[in-house]
C-alpha cells in the first residue's frame, strides 16, 4: 500500500488519462481537483477547514467532528481525507492523487503541533486512530485501527513518557490485533467460530491464569507476549512481517478503509440501504486519547435520549481503563453512563453539559463516542442517532413540543419504512403470564420475536429460505453474521450491551433484540444453547421480548400493539396510551402536510374498515375475483365458466349476483361516503377451474355436469401464457354478460345503500386495456346497466368509470384512452411485468442474482422502476391530463405502499396512491415526506 501511494505520481496521471466512459463524471471531477492541485485534506482542531454541511465530502464523522470543533467541544486534532480520494481510489486503479501524501505531511504536521508530540518519536510519539466515515454511517461495516504509530521502540517510548508500562504495551497489543485483522486480512476463517486473535488471548489466559480473567489483568508480561504471538500469527497467515515504520502504517491503514468500501459486508449494507457505491468514504486521522490510562480513565457511547423508546434521557454506557472499541464490540458488558456520576462526577457534569450542547446545536437525538483520558472528557464522534420507530415518534413529538423543532421537521423525522414497526405485534400479556422466562437481557430491539433457534448466521438464512421462523443466537454478532441478522425475526445475544453490533443493527433493521442475556450459554461446537438447567438444540423455539429484555422458551403467542389494538380493536386503554396519541397527532400533521390522498386496496368490508381506521379516504383496487371464492360461489362460478350457451351462462351468472351485491353493499357501508374503484373480473377462467381428476369429478358430482365436460373446459382454457392471455377487459368483451352482471350488483348495492343515507361513489374499473376500443365497449356495458338499475329502482347514482393502465401500448395511448376514462389507475404490478418482459410470478429465479449484480438497484416488483416504467407511467399522466384535464389518476399495484416509490409518485403528479390496509399508515407518512420534500427541494 505505502508504496502504491508512494508510486503515486505516475500512476495517477496514467490513470486519469484512460477515463472509462462509466467512470468519467467522477472521475472528471477528481483529475480536475488533481490537476488543480485540489484540496484533499481537511483539518480539525485549532484550525479547522471543513464543517457540519459537508457530509458529502468529509463524510459524516469529518464533516461532524469540524462541526464540534466550531462550537467548541473538546476534539482531539486531526484531518479527514475526502471522499474525492476515494473515487478517484477506484476510478484509477487503487492508486492516490498525487498532492495527497504531502497534503497527509501537512495534517500529521498540524497534529504534532497541537499535541506536541511527534509521529513515530522515541521520546513523545505521536499516536492517531484511524476511521472510515461515509456519508451516511454504516455501522460494523467499515473499520477502525487505534494507536497506530506503536513499534517495539516508540512502545519504549511511550510506557517511560507515561510512566505506565502496562498502558503502552496494551495499547501495542490491541494495535497489532487491529491491525493484523483489518488491514492485514488476518480474520475468522468459515471453519472457525472466534476470531483468531481472540483464540491467542484466550489460550494465552488459560496457560496462564487458569481460565477467564477480564483484559485488564493482563500483566506487562503478559502483553508483551501476545504482541510476539500476534505478530507470529500474521506472518503466519498474512505471510508478511508486521509493518515496523509508523508511514507505512498510517499508508496501509488508509488504504484499508477505502479498500473496505467494497468489501462484502459494506456491499451488502449499501444494498439494503439504497447507500449509492460512488459516494465513497472518507478517512478521519486523529489524534489518541486515551481511555485505557487507569481508572480515572474510560471509553463510552451514549445517546442524548434512550434511541430505544425515546425517553429523554441520558442513556449509554461506558467502560472504565478502556478503549472505544471495548464498547462497541461488545466483549466486555459495560455499565450504564448513569454510574458515571458516582465514579467519576466531574466527567459526568461535562458530559451532561455536552449532551446539552450537542441537542441544542444539532436539534437532534446525537448518538456520541467518547473518551475521558485522565479524568478529562474528549469527543470523538458524534451522529444523528438511529432509532426505532418508537424512539422516532417520542423523539419527533416531544422535541415539537420542546420547540427544538417544527411539525414539518418532526413528520420528516418519522422514517417512513420503519413505521410498520409501531404496528408489529407484542407479546399477548396472558400468554406471556404462562411463558416461563429463562434470562433476562438489555432490550435493545423492541417488539416481540418467536422462533427457532440458529447459532450461525448461514444456517440461519438457509432455515428461513425454508420459510422458518428465525431467532439468531450468537455470544455476540459481528458484521459477518447481517445477513443471518437480516433473515430472523428476532436477535438473542449473550454478551454486549445497548450500543453492541447487535444492538444498533438491530435497532436500525427494525429487529426485535434482545442482548447481554448473561444466563445463557450458547455453545458453537454442539449448536446447543443452555440455560436454567436445560439444554436447547437448533430447530428448538424461543422467544424474546425487545421491549423489556425477556427470553421465553418455546413459542409465546402475540397480541396487537397499542395502536392496531386502538384503532382496529376499539381498545379504550390502548387509546391512552402517549404511543397512540403520538401516533394518531402525526397521522393528522400527515393529512395536513400531503398533497396525494392515500387509499387502500380492499374486497371485504373488514378489510375496509381496518384500512379506514388507519386512515385510508377511499377504495383504490377492488379485486371482485377474490370474492368468488369464498363459501359456494365458486361453484356458480364456475357453473358460468362450464355453460354451453348464453343463456345458461346468464343463469349462473343471475346465481353469483346477489353475493356481489353483499359484498359490494357491506363495503359500502364500511366506506362512509368515501369513493370505492372496483375493478370488473380480471383473472383467466382456467384459475377458477379444478385441475385434478378427482377435484373435477367432484365438482361434477356437485353441480350435475359430466366429469368429460369439466376435463374438456379446462383443456380448452389452457393457455401457455396466461398472464397475457384470455384476461383482463378481454374476457368482459367475450362475454358481455359478466360486466353486466358486476355493473348490476355494483348499483343495486349503490341504491340500497345511498337508500340508508349513505353517500356512495362508486367508480368502475376496466382492468388490461390497451385500446380505447376495448374501454368504449365496456363502458357501455356499465352505463346501459346503470341506466336500467336506476329506472328500476328510482334513484340517481353518482358513478365514474375509469379504466386501469397496466400494459405499455395503454400508458402511450393514454389520450385517446382519457377520452372515455373518467378516471386512470395504475397497474404498476402488470405494468412492471409487461414494461419490463418479466413474469410477476416467475421472476424470482433471477431477480436476486440481477440484484446481486446491480443490474437492478431494488427488486422493480417492490421499488417502482423509476427510469423504465416509470417513464410509461410519466407519460400516460401527461398524455391523459392533455386531454382530459380534470382526470382523477392513481396508482393501486403494490407500489403504493412502497415510501420510495410513492416519492415517485409525487413527483409525476399522481392524485392518490393505493396500497393494502396495514400499509396505509406508511403510505400517509412518506406521501407527507414526498410534499414536504418536493417543497423544499429535497
Ligand atoms: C396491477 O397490475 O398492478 C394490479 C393492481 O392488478 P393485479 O395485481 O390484480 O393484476
Ligand atoms: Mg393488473
Amino acid at each position: 500500500m505505502a508504496k502504491t501511494l508512494a508510486r503515486k505520481k505516475s500512476a495517477a496521471k496514467k490513470g486519469g488519462a484512460k477515463a472509462t466512459p462509466k467512470r468519467s463524471a467522477a472521475k472528471s471531477a477528481t483529475s480536475k481537483a488533481a490537476k488543480a492541485g485540489g484540496k484533499y485534506v481537511y483539518l480539525f482542531g485549532k484550525k479547522t477547514d471543513g464543517n457540519g454541511s459537508m457530509k458529502p465530502l468529509l463524510g459524516g464523522k469529518g464533516a461532524n467532528l469540524a462541526e464540534m470543533c466550531r462550537i467548541g467541544l473538546p476534539v482531539p486534532p486531526g484531518f479527514t481525507i475526502s471522499t474525492e480520494v476515494c473515487t478517484y481510489y477506484y476510478a484509477n486503479k487503487r492508486t492516490y492523487p498525487s498532492t495527497l501524501r504531502g497534503q497527509m505531511e501537512a495534517g500529521i504536521a498540524s497534529i504534532e503541533q497541537q499535541t506536541g508530540k511527534t509521529f513515530g518519536d522515541l521520546k513523545n510519539p505521536l499516536l492517531v486512530s484511524v476511521r472510515s466515515g461515509a456519508r451516511d454511517s454504516m455501522p460494523g461495516m467499515m473499520d477502525t485501527i487505534l494507536n497506530l504509530g506503536l513499534n517495539d521502540q516508540t512502545v519504549e517510548a511511550l510506557s517511560v513518557k507515561t510512566n505506565n508500562a502496562r498502558f503502552a504495551w496494551d495499547c501495542y497489543r490491541r494495535f497489532v490485533q487491529m491491525y493484523g485483522d483489518v488491514v492485514l486480512g488476518v480474520q475468522k476463517r468459515p471453519d472457525e467460530d472466534h476470531e483468531p486473535f481472540e483464540t491467542v488471548i484466550e489460550k494465552l489466559k488459560h496457560e496462564r491464569h487458569h481460565g477467564d480473567v477480564e483484559d485488564t489483568k493482563l500483566s506487562v508480561a503478559d502483553l508483551k507476549e501476545l504482541v510476539a504471538r500476534f505478530k507470529k500469527l500474521v506472518k503466519e497467515r498474512a505471510g508478511k512481517q508486521f509493518p515496523d515504520s509508523p508511514w507505512d502504517q498510517l499508508l496501509g491503514a488508509v488504504g484499508a478503509v477505502f479498500g473496505s468500501w467494497m468489501n462484502d459486508r459494506a456491499i451488502v449494507y449499501r444494498r439494503k440501504y439504497n447507500i449509492p457505491t460512488e459516494w465513497g468514504t472518507a478517512v478521519n486521522v486523529q489524534a489518541m486519547v486515551y481511555g485505557n490510562t487507569g481508572d480515572t480513565s474510560g471509553s463510552g457511547v451514549a445517546f442524548t435520549r434512550n434511541p430505544a423508546n425515546g425517553v429523554k434521557e441520558f442513556y449509554g454506557e461506558f467502560l472504565i481503563n478502556a478503549q472505544g472499541e471495548d464498547v462497541v464490540a461488545g466483549v466486555r458488558t459495560p455499565e450504564p453512563v448513569a454510574e458515571l456520576k458516582k465514579e467519576m462526577p466531574k466527567a459526568f457534569a461535562e458530559l451532561e453539559r455536552i449532551r446539552q450542547t450537542l441537542e441544542k446545536h444539532f436539534k437532534d437525538v446525537q448518538d456520541f463516542e467518547f473518551t475521558i483520558e485522565d479524568g478529562v472528557v474528549y469527543m470523538l464522534q458524534t451522529r444523528n442517532g438511529k432509532r426505532t420507530a418508537m424512539a422516532a415518534l417520542k423523539f419527533s413529538m416531544d422535541m415539537f413540543k420542546e420547540k427544538l423543532i417544527d411539525w414539518k421537521t418532526a413528520v420528516m423525522r418519522n422514517p417512513a419504512d420503519q413505521l410498520e414497526q409501531l404496528l408489529a405485534p407484542v407479546f399477548d400479556a396472558a400468554e406471556v403470564e404462562k411463558a416461563k422466562a429463562i434470562a433476562t437481557g438489555l432490550p435493545a430491539g423492541p417488539g416481540a420475536a418467536s422462533g427457532q433457534i440458529y447459532l450461525n448466521a448461514e444456517r440461519a438464512v438457509v432455515a428461513a429460505d425454508k420459510g422458518e421462523k428465525v431467532l439468531l443466537v450468537r455470544v455476540e454478532t459481528s458484521p459477518e453474521d447481517l445477513r443471518g441478522m437480516i433473515a430472523a425475526e428476532g436477535i438473542l445475544t449473550a454478551r454486549g450491551g445497548v450500543s453492541s453490533h447487535a444492538a444498533l443493527v438491530a435497532r436500525q433493521m427494525g429487529k426485535v433484540c434482545v442482548c447481554g442475556a448473561a444466563a445463557i450459554e450458547v455453545d458453537y461446537q454442539s449448536r446447543t444453547v443452555k440455560v436454567d438447567g436445560k439444554t436447547y438444540k437448533e430447530g428448538d423455539w424461543m422467544s424474546i421480548d425487545g421491549t423489556v429484555g425477556k427470553v421465553y422458551a418455546g413459542q409465546v403467542k402475540t397480541a396487537p400493539s397499542e395502536i392496531v389494538a386502538g384503532l382496529i380493536n376499539g381498545d379504550e386503554t390502548a387509546k391512552k396510551t402517549e404511543k397512540f396519541k403520538h401516533f394518531q397527532q402525526l397521522m393528522k400533521w400527515c393529512s395536513d402536510a400531503s398533497r396525494m390522498s392515500v387509499r387502500t386496496n380492499a374486497d371485504t368490508p373488514e378489510q375496509t374498515a381496518n384500512a379506514v381506521a388507519f386512515g385510508a379516504v377511499g377504495i383504490g383496487l377492488t379485486r371482485t375475483e377474490h370474492m368468488f371464492f369464498e363459501g359456494d360461489r365458486i361453484d356458480a362460478m364456475r357453473e358460468m365458466i362450464l355453460a354451453e350457451t348464453l343463456e345458461e351462462r346468464k343463469a349462473a351468472l343471475a346465481k353469483l349476483l346477489p353475493y356481489q351485491r353483499e359484498d359490494f353493499a357491506g363495503i359500502f357501508r364500511a366506506l362512509k361516503g368515501y369513493p370505492a374503484t372496483i375493478r370488473f373480473l380480471d383473472p383467466p377462467l382456467h384459475e377458477f377451474l379444478p385441475h385434478t381428476q378427482q377435484q373435477q369429478q367432484e365438482l361434477a358430482k356437485k353441480i350435475g355436469v359430466g366429469a368429460a365436460r369439466i376435463h374438456q373446459r379446462v383443456e380448452q382454457l389452457h393457455e401457455f401464457n396466461p398472464m397475457l392471455g384470455f384476461r383482463g377487459c378481454r374476457l368482459g368483451i367475450g362475454y358481455p354478460e359478466i360486466s353486466a352482471m358486476q355493473a348490476r350488483a355494483v348499483f343495486e348495492a349503490a341504491a340500497e345503500v345511498q337508500k340508508e343515507g349513505i353517500k356512495v361513489r362508486p367508480e368502475i374499473m376496466i382492468p388490461l386495456v390497451g385500446f380505447k376500443k376495448e374501454l368504449d365497449l365496456q363502458i357501455e356495458v356499465v352505463h346501459q346497466a346503470a341506466r336500467e338499475v336506476q329506472a328500476e329502482k328510482k334513484v340517481k347514482l353518482n358513478y365514474l368509470v375509469g379504466t386501469m393502465i397496466e400494459i405499455p401500448r395503454g400508458a402511450l395511448t393514454a389520450d385517446e384512452i382519457a377520452q372515455s376514462a373518467e378516471f386512470f389507475s395504475f397497474g404498476t404490478n402488470d405494468l412492471t411485468q409487461t414494461g419490463l418482459g418479466m413474469s410477476r410470478d416467475d421472476s424470482g429465479s433471477f431477480l436476486p442474482n440481477y440484484q446481486e449484480l446491480e443490474i437492478v438497484k431494488k427488486n422493480p416488483f417492490a421499488t417502482i422502476d423509476a427510469s423504465g416504467v416509470g417513464q410509461l407511467v410519466d407519460i400516460a399522466v401527461k398524455k391523459g391530463r392533455a386531454s382530459r384535464p380534470n382526470i382523477k389518476l392513481g396508482i393501486c399495484g403494490e407500489h403504493g405502499g412502497d415510501p420510495a416509490s410513492i416519492h415517485f409518485f409525487e413527483k409525476v403528479g399522481l392524485d392518490y396512491v393505493s396500497c393494502s390496509p396495514y400499509r396505509v399508515p406508511v403510505a400517509r407518512l412518506a406521501a407527507a415526506q414526498a410534499a414536504l420534500g418536493a417543497k423544499t427541494g429535497e
